[in-house]
């Protein structure tokens, strides 16, 4: 069974988009593991899929609220069977068209950006799921182009990676 959990995103106040595009075409060019590192770390402060099972946790040194496991981007969620999970918690991007003031995407954040495509967060997907690091996927992202472009994008992941799994896939 594979699990792929998809959030979705407040709106704000949309600003400068045409240089938003340039930076995240900027960001496509980096390679997988840097832009895991900032999509990881970047997915952290959502707190809807709280780690359990972790070290303790403290607001100092980036380990604060909604930290993955010590393995990065590893997260805990529950099946619908009760079961404890672990997924892999990123970003599809921390590029956002939007400014809200609580987070730390916004566009004028001042954080370093990344970009995966839709290949390269399968492809990470797949190969976790394949070494048994993971069972599922916990996919956000930050606003590209629309809303309804970036729910796209995450679908076309949760698409990609279902069929590449022989087992039925289950969406949570
Ligand atoms: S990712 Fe973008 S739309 Fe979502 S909360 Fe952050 S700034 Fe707002």
């Amino acid at each position: 069974m594979f699990y792929i959990k998809l959030t979705g995103h407040e709106e704000s106040i949309g600003i400068d988009i045409e240089a938003i595009h340039e930076r995240n075409q900027r960001d496509s060019m980096m390679d997988v593991q840097r832009k895991l590192e900032i999509l990881a770390d970047a997915a952290k402060y959502d707190a809807s899929c709280a780690s359990s099972g972790t070290e303790k946790r403290d607001s100092s040194d980036g380990k604060g609220l909604g930290s993955t496991a010590p393995g990065m981007g590893i997260c805990h969620s529950y099946a619908p069977d009760g079961r404890c999970i672990s997924l892999l918690k990123v970003l599809l991007t921390n590029a956002c068209n939007y400014d809200c003031l609580y987070c730390v995407n916004r566009t004028s954040s001042n954080v370093p950006r990344a970009r995966f495509t839709i290949d390269e967060v399968v492809k990470l997907t797949l190969d976790f799921y394949r070494r048994n690091y993971i069972e599922g996927l916990f996919l956000s992202s930050g606003i590209i182009r629309s809303a309804d472009y970036t729910m796209e994008q995450v679908v076309s992941v949760a698409r990609s990676c279902a069929r590449s799994i022989t087992s039925a896939a289950t969406f949570i």
